[in-house]
């Protein structure tokens, strides 16, 4: 099977490969693959940050969005069968470790990846553990079942702390998750939902998907603080999502939140970042740490949302390509063109 996979340690490094499809060992399941997304984690292995090279083992199929039908099970599977239609979670947590049994999976710190440490989704067919694998209701189509994933950290970090609703809100960073947050705000019940970017075309992608306000922040004349007290009758946001992972984006949040108010942070910074920890003690904001999605209650809610129609995803998908054009899907998201990329294998 074609398979899409990086092979050499350096930027880039990435090539389309002819390897064997793989058997599934005892509590494994084989999913023939439908769709799966590029991710700005892909980018990222893409260019061989930290994060990448000190966790793969080279060569590596990369992909961990994706969809797809379960085609063949190993030994004492008990939650799949053949036929299944179904969305992959991301974490294989160890289950064994004290975060684990504390119910906070997605903050195992043994935590693998498939696409990472372990093969992946872009390939004809994937291995995984039995449990990362969610059912999918027939009435989602395949290429929104490859959402699930990055649209369960735009639900766990609306549902975190005290939620959206009634709530006036930024959302800092307007890459993928960062729009899907601004979806999933709406529908939970957000007052007003402010967005701030850098990208002229993220933002009108911002306001197309509900945003009251976008603001262009490297324009030096936005001011964008006063723009969002005088929007909140002076006092700034209840809550901040900082998707960006940018120093200057988060110091804009903390100043754009009100006294009381809640940062939740889900962008990576690049390494250490200068904090200004006097105003966030001052104003007594809660900070927020979102890491992947609640296994599985985001699920639950991701689902309810998109099967209910409270949320469509498919205004995100920018371009849907053959598996034999993914390193196309990569070069359009990394010149910042496009927002979710689908890639449908053979
Ligand atoms: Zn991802
Ligand atoms: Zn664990």
């Amino acid at each position: 099977m074609l398979a899409l996979c990086k092979v050499l340690p350096e930027i880039g490094g990435l090539s389309l490969e002819e390897v064997a499809i793989p058997e599934p060992q005892a509590g494994e399941v084989r999913v023939k693959v439908a769709f799966t997304g590029i991710c700005g984690t892909d980018l990222h292995i893409h260019n061989w940050i930290p994060f990448a090279s000190s966790r793969m083992k080279l060569p590596t199929i990369l992909g961990h969005e994706f969809s797809g039908v379960v085609d063949a099970i190993g030994e004492g599977v008990s939650k799949a069968s053949i036929d299944d239609f179904v969305s992959i979670e991301s974490h294989i947590s160890c289950g064994r470790c004290y975060t684990c049994h504390m119910g906070q999976e997605n903050l195992c710190m043994n935590t693998r990846y498939p696409g990472v440490e372990e093969d992946g989704g872009f390939a004809s067919y994937a291995v995984v553990p039995e449990k990362l694998i969610w059912q999918q209701s027939s009435e989602i189509t395949p290429q929104i079942a490859a959402m699930f994933e990055p649209f369960g950290i735009a639900v766990h970090a609306s549902l975190k702390g005290r939620g959206v609703s009634g709530m006036n809100v930024l959302v800092a960073g307007c890459g993928p998750i960062g729009l899907m947050n601004i979806i999933a705000a709406r529908a939970l019940g957000a007052n007003r939902v402010i967005a701030t970017d850098v990208s002229p075309v993220r933002l009108k992608q911002a306001q197309e998907l509900g945003a009251d306000k976008v603001i262009n922040v490297s324009d030096a004349k936005s001011n964008p603080v006063k723009t969002i007290k005088d929007m909140t009758q002076g006092n700034g946001v209840d809550v901040s999502f900082e998707y960006s992972g940018v120093p200057e984006s988060l110091d804009l949040a903390i100043h754009a939140t009100v006294a009381g108010g809640e940062l939740r942070l889900i962008g990576v910074p690049a390494g250490p970042s200068l904090v200004n920890l006097e105003a966030i003690l001052l104003k007594g904001l809660t900070i927020h740490n979102i890491s992947g999605r609640k296994l599985f209650s985001s699920w639950e809610h991701a689902s309810k949302l998109i099967r209910d129609k409270q949320v469509d995803l498919n205004p995100l998908i920018s371009h849907v390509l053959p598996l034999k054009e993914v390193e196309r899907g990569f070069e359009l998201l990394l010149k910042g063109e496009g927002i979710k990329v689908l890639v449908q294998p053979e």
